[in-house]
Parts: C-alpha cells; sequence; structure tokens
C-alpha cells in the first residue's frame, strides 16, 4: 500500500490486512479463516478498549468478504471492490458512528435500504462504530432487522463499553474482544514506522510512549506524531511531553532501595512531595523501570519489581499515599544500617549505584557466582529470593538461570503470582521443583495452592525445567527459630501498613 502523504500517521499506518493488526493474533485469525471458509456471520460485535484495532479489522473484513480476488480470507486492496471501499466509495459497506448523532436517522436510513442487494458488491457490510450510545429507539429499529437478517447483510458493531449493548442485540452477534496491545508489539510498531518515516526515535523513548499509551496502539501513534514534530524523540522530549516523573530521579530512588539506604529514598519521596508531583505516576515508572532492569537479566531487582508492582495497586487505596509509600521504603530497605559510603554527585551516581560494587559492602560475589552462599552481613545487597539458585545451582544472575527465567516470563504473564514465587527458595528434586516460602509467606503460599494457579505454575516449570513434571509447593511455617533483625523490622512494618490499610478500607467502604 502506498501510505499517502499529508495524512495522519495513524491513517496511514492502518493495517490493510489481517495479518497486519497488531497483538489480535486469535481475533483476526478467526476472521481471516471464516472468510476464507465461507462462515460468515449476520452480525459481528468486536469489543476492546479504544485504539486496538475494532475499526480497522471491521473495514479488513469488509473488504475480505467483498473481495473479487481474496487471498486465503485476506482482502487482495486491489481489486475494484476493494479499491472502491478504500476509497470510501463503496456503497455496500456503510460507516454509522453510533456517538455522532446517537444513530436514529441513520438506522431507518438502514433499514429501508438494508432489503435491497448490495449495488456492487457481495454483501452489505454496515460498520457501526460505538454501537453502545445508540438510543433506544435505534436500537429497537436496529434489532428489527436483526432478527431477520437478509442474507447478503453482515453487522459490524464496534464498542468500548459492550456490557452498555442490550442483551437481545448482543444475543444475535458472534462476540470478539480485542486485547490491548501489549508494550512490547507496540515498541516495535512505533520502531518500525518511525524507520520508514525517517523519524529519529530512541529505543528507550519508543519504550516510553509504549508504556504510556496503555495497550492503544493508535494513542502510541498519535504520541510519536507529535513528538516527531518537534524533531529528534528522546526520552527526555517523552518525559516532558507526558509530564513523565524525571528517569535520573526513579533510578536514584531505585538505586536508593537496591542499597537499602532508605534516607535517600525517602529523601526522592519527599523531594517529589513538595514539588507536587504524582507519586502514583513516580511509583508506576519506577516499578517498570525495574521490571525492565528484571528482564534485561539482573536478578537483584525482583524483589524490588514485586514490591514495586504490588504498591502501585495499592496506592490509590491508601489514606496518605505518601505514608504508605513512605512505609514501604522502610520496610524494603530494612532496619537502617551503617549509611552506605557516598557514591558522590558524578553524573554516573545512579548508574554506579545500580550496581552492586558501589555499595559499602565491597565487593559482593553476585556476578561471581560458583562460590556458593553469599555472606549476609548489614549493607550488602538484598539477597533475598534468589538464595535458592545463589546456594544450589551457582549461578549468578547474568546466566541464564531457569528459575530467573521462569519469573521473569511470569512477570509479563501473570506478575501475581511471580510475586507470590519471588520470596521462595526453588530447588530440582528429581523431576519435581520443590518451592519453599519462608514463613512470613502464608498468603504467598495459600495463593499458590489455588488450584488455577498451580496448573499454571507446574506448566510453567515443565517448560523451563526439563525433565520437571510437578511442584511441590512448602511453606516453612513456624518451625524455623526467631526471626531475623531485618525480618522483624520488616514485620513491624508490615503490622503498620496493615493498620494504615485497614483505615482506609473503612474509610472507603463506609462499612459493611
Ligand atoms: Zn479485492
Amino acid at each position: 500500500m502506498d501510505r499517502g502523504e499529508g495524512l495522519s500517521i495513524y491513517r496511514r499506518w492502518r493495517p490493510q490486512r489481517f495479518s497486519e493488526v497488531v497483538g489480535q493474533p486469535l481475533v483476526v485469525e478467526t476472521l481471516r479463516r471464516a472468510v476464507a471458509q465461507g462462515k460468515l456471520a449476520h452480525a459481528y460485535l468486536f469489543s476492546g478498549q479504544r485504539g486496538v484495532g475494532k475499526t480497522s479489522a471491521a473495514r479488513i473484513l469488509a473488504r475480505a468478504v467483498n473481495c473479487l480476488s481474496p487471498q486465503a480470507g485476506e482482502p487482495c486492496n486491489r481489486c475494484e471492490n476493494c479499491r472502491r471501499i478504500l476509497e470510501g466509495k463503496s456503497l455496500d459497506v456503510v460507516e454509522i458512528d453510533g456517538a455522532s448523532n446517537r444513530g436514529i436517522d441513520q438506522i431507518r436510513k438502514l433499514r429501508e435500504e438494508v432489503g435491497y442487494v448490495p449495488a456492487g458488491a457481495r454483501y452489505k457490510v454496515y460498520i457501526i462504530d460505538e454501537v453502545h450510545m445508540l438510543t433506544g429507539e435505534a436500537f429497537n429499529a436496529l434489532l428489527k432487522t436483526l432478527e431477520e437478517p437478509p442474507p447478503h447483510v453482515i453487522f459490524i458493531f464496534a464498542t468500548t463499553e459492550p456490557h452498555k449493548v442490550p442483551s437481545t442485540v448482543l444475543s444475535r452477534c458472534q462476540a470478539y474482544e480485542f486485547s490491548p496491545v501489549p508494550e512490547g508489539l507496540i515498541k516495535d510498531k512505533l520502531l518500525e514506522i518511525a524507520g520508514a518515516e525517517g523519524i529519529e526515535l530512541a529505543e528507550e523513548a519508543a519504550a516510553l510512549i509504549a508504556r504510556r499509551a496503555g495497550g492503544s496502539l493508535r494513542d502510541a501513534e498519535v504520541l510519536l506524531e507529535q513528538l516527531a514534530q518537534a524533531g529528534k524523540v528522546t526520552p527526555e522530549a517523552v518525559v516532558e511531553l507526558l509530564g513523565l516523573p524525571r528517569l535520573v530521579e526513579v533510578d536514584r530512588f531505585l538505586s536508593a532501595l537496591l542499597g537499602k539506604d532508605a534516607a535517600a529514598a525517602l529523601e526522592v519521596v519527599e523531594d517529589l512531595s513538595t514539588r507536587g508531583r504524582d507519586l502514583g505516576l513516580f511509583l508506576e515508572e519506577a516499578a517498570a523501570r525495574a521490571r525492565d532492569r528484571v528482564i534485561e537479566g539482573d536478578g537483584r531487582f525482583i524483589p524490588l519489581a514485586k514490591k514495586l508492582l504490588e504498591l502501585r495497586a495499592e496506592l490509590p487505596r491508601a489514606v496518605s499515599r505518601k505514608l504508605h509509600l513512605e512505609v514501604v521504603i522502610l520496610e524494603l530497605c530494612g532496619p537502617p544500617s551503617q549509611p552506605p559510603t557516598p557514591v558522590g554527585g558524578s553524573p554516573a551516581h545512579a548508574e554506579r549505584a545500580l550496581r552492586p560494587e558501589a555499595q559499602a559492602g565491597g565487593p559482593p560475589p553476585v556476578e561471581s557466582g560458583p562460590e556458593g552462599s553469599a555472606p549476609s552481613k548489614p549493607g550488602s545487597p538484598p539477597e533475598d529470593l534468589l538464595q535458592g539458585q545463589e546456594e544450589g545451582e551457582g549461578t549468578g544472575p547474568e546466566e541464564a538461570d531457569p528459575w530467573v527465567e521462569m519469573l521473569v516470563a511470569m512477570l509479563d504473564e501473570r506478575p501475581s503470582v511471580a510475586a507470590f514465587l519471588a520470596p521462595a527458595e526453588a530447588e530440582l528434586v528429581d523431576g519435581l521443583l520443590r518451592v519453599s516460602l519462608p514463613k512470613e509467606c502464608r498468603y504467598h503460599y495459600e495463593s499458590l495452592l489455588e488450584p488455577e494457579v498451580r496448573r499454571y505454575l507446574e506448566d510453567m516449570a515443565q517448560r523451563h525445567f526439563p525433565g520437571v513434571l510437578t511442584v511441590d509447593i512448602r511453606w516453612e511455617g513456624a518451625e524455623d527459630g526467631g526471626p531475623s533483625l531485618e525480618e522483624r523490622a520488616r514485620l513491624v512494618a508490615e503490622a503498620l501498613e496493615g493498620e494504615i490499610l485497614k483505615e482506609g478500607t473503612n474509610a472507603g467502604t463506609g462499612r459493611s
């Protein structure tokens, strides 16, 4: 397809074939097959958030069913019918925007026309966007047509709010749910577009846009276009345009947490709060960046990513966001230990502090690995959840460790399960993956025992550990001795947090 000048990026890059629709593999494949096999329904309902490809898919379907030389269910986009529809000149493909005039006149017109055979195409296709916005009257008119649809008519309804579509209409539709487009796919698409359009787009900037687009490819494309007008698209430009927290600040915060330097982390929060910045947004960025580090293979960030993701979910319910965040910082950093050696005000501060060598306790053996368990001392980097590996297999986080790989994969698919597993120790025993949870993780343990969660875990274990047949989930309960100093501090912090949350719940629910 030639991509017309003057049109906005998202219009020019609108997918023209099912295979070009990003992030909806199941939906488009099902539709493509249905067309190829001639198994068409009279009415389709495409639901999903904005900007995920519903209308594009509807238009592709409209061409595919009318194409004079379809290719395995895909429209050719070259024949007379395809071209006419692409140019918006076909009388047989009608788009109605349910939001603009709430439809009654158009639906009346539709009812009059629907009986006539198509002018030039095989099917008359009515695409009704935001169908939930139609008035009751329009719905009733529509329903009459849906009850006895003429054989040459296909309806495609698109909606962001399927629950607002009357069930009488729903029940007559074949329903397809469009998912939010995954961040990684949005990022790749942005880079592809930038390459083709001659836009200078830094990879990190693409990742930031993708993250901020919240699953909407169209939003991401619009953002890219806005940014590209000002020239080179740098991460700083994205941060500026979107009012995001500054990355330097986020990195400083993360390195402080990693180094268990509560004072430095609290300082960042204090500073944000004095400047009236949005703590929720900041936390989201921090969680996302910690997660990126995990994906890059740095296992030390797993507990951090886990806690920050949890915190991000909790924060909206907290009575005081700032207090809640501060408690979690204390919890993550443990009791005050010797102050970490200042790394100085050099610009490389953040990056250096993110590496274990920068910590006070001297070079810890995290990277070198094979000498067994790292001695735990105050000020040394958190060894929490990877202990199992460091002791057992002796692999450092830099090497491909199946346990870390599995958690990383889970972090993407089911972050909650990854979080439940994060504090666990794992060992392989004769085709068995034994997962032992420390005693303060009773909730984690119980959650992992849920049949559905367990199945998922077994499935993942089998995929990541060759030869593993099943998973043995254990909980240390109270069999251990007294809690360590760090653990005790954590328990105190947790108790405190529990109280804060409880207050919040009471205020929120007004008691039941
Ligand atoms: Zn065609």
